[in-house]
């Protein structure tokens, strides 16, 4: 089937700013995706072209929308739908830089993620299938969610502070059941929290986890595993955190809390935590510059924890390269736009898979109703997603989608690790 025709508008995001919308046209089929957008990005991250004009204090995105219906449009005319490769390359070509600068990551991801959808329509098959069939991969299964209920950093209105504190119910049985868990441990955590603190510790931040004026880690992760026990999950819930540490790094010092941490002292701060607070992952513990101290965090926990890259690896294969060679980590976090194409996505989860990493397929801070990345992550059959709480539309887009996903399937298959 040839594509006709891409058109692309501007919509909204979760937080209010202007996004891409594109829509591919091939004969009777019209798919269309959003792209999602970050707050704590990566400097390597592939550029997120914004109209930098008054209208929408700067973040307007008309420009990479006239890209697409200008540029890319014409150029994937006649194209067949189904040779995803073929298209992200002819974009890619077209762009001509490095970083998608040109045409910008999110005209180029949402153009990528909508032809995959239409790719599927074509083949009569579910997205996930035929992501699947994309990356090789025919093992298929629902992931262990990391849920973001305690959400801190740049998401929170705070500095110095780790931004994500997640729970991970490696010991439900179903996707559906690890829904059950998580929404049954956000509520105590929340009632735990209102008794604590108040009412307003019911608010929440950009993810759906809530917020707290809390200032003591361990009391954070606590409150955490208090919700788990009152819940009666204790033994099949662990924690994960994603620190987003370049946030708070500077001139070679880590600036967390009231105190100031040499890379070494951190990796000893997280040490302590994880073996407290029964942590299995942590992601982003180093900021992105610090190489010298990935590796010092890789050699000292790496053996027992899930080390996570994403502002250090930014989903680009050069990245990984590096990382593997300098034993920086031992998992990748993949976020489309922090590339820019589908398959630029599925080349670096194949990267990471073949040296033995594990793969966490995620959201944005800043997302939609657009649930493509859960049909990924089944696809990719990673066995593990991080999409924010169990609570709000631009997060439950995605868990519901896995949720239904699970229903269709005859024998579902739940995590991996
Ligand atoms: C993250 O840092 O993992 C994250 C999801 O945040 P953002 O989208 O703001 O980069
Ligand atoms: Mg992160």
């Amino acid at each position: 089937m040839k594509i006709d025709f891409v058109k692309a508008r501007q919509v909204f995001d979760s937080r209010g700013n202007p996004t891409v919308e594109a829509e591919v046209k091939a004969g009777k089929i019209t798919e269309r995706a959003i792209v999602a957008s970050g707050a704590s990005t990566g400097s390597n991250e592939a550029i997120e072209l914004r109209d930098k004009e008054k209208a929408f204090k700067g973040r307007g995105v008309l420009k990479a929308v006239e890209n697409i219906n200008k540029k890319i449009s014409p150029k994937l005319k006649g194209m067949d739908v189904t040779q995803q490769k073929e298209i992200d390359k002819a974009m890619i070509e077209l762009d001509g830089t490095e970083n998608k600068s040109v045409l910008g990551a999110n005209a180029v991801a949402s153009v990528s993620m909508a032809v995959a959808k239409a790719g599927a329509k074509v083949q009569e098959v579910p997205l996930y299938e035929y992501l699947g069939q994309l990356a090789e991969n025919k093992k298929f299964c629902l992931p262990i969610p990391q849920m973001n209920v305690l959400n801190g950093g740049k998401h929170a209105g705070l500095e110095h502070d780790i931004q994500e504190r997640m729970i991970y119910p490696f010991g439900a049985k179903s996707f559906f059941e690890a829904m059950q868990m998580s929404t049954e441990i956000y509520h105590s955590l929340k009632a735990l929290m209102k008794k604590k603190f108040g009412y307003s510790a019911g608010l929440i931040g950009d993810e759906g986890g809530f917020v707290s004026s809390e200032k003591d880690e361990e009391k954070k992760l606590e409150l955490i595993l208090n919700a788990v026990e009152e819940t009666g999950y204790s033994g099949k819930v662990e924690l994960a955190i994603d620190p987003a540490s370049t946030e708070f790094y500077k001139n070679g010092k880590y600036f967390l809390g009231n105190k100031i941490f040499s890379a070494g002292e951190l990796v000893d701060f997280y040490s302590e935590l994880a073996e407290k607070f029964n942590i299995y992952s942590i992601e982003d513990g180093m900021a992105e510059e610090d190489w010298k101290g990935w590796n010092e965090l890789n050699e000292a926990l790496g053996n027992k924890y899930q080390i996570v890259g994403d502002d250090l690896l930014v989903t680009n294969i050069k990245f990984i390269e590096r990382a593997i060679k300098e034993n920086s980590c031992n998992s990748l976090l993949l976020k489309v736009n922090q590339i820019g194409s589908v398959s630029e996505s599925i080349d670096s989860a194949l990267l990471a898979f073949k040296n033995s990493w594990t793969v966490v397929v995620s959201h944005r801070s800043g997302e939609t109703e657009d649930s493509f990345i859960a049909d990924l992550v089944v696809g990719l059959g990673t066995g593990q997603s991080k999409f924010g709480a169990p609570a709000r539309s631009d997060r439950n887009a995605k868990y519901n989608q896995l949720l239904r996903i699970e229903d269709s399937m005859k024998n579902s298959v739940y995590g991996k690790r």
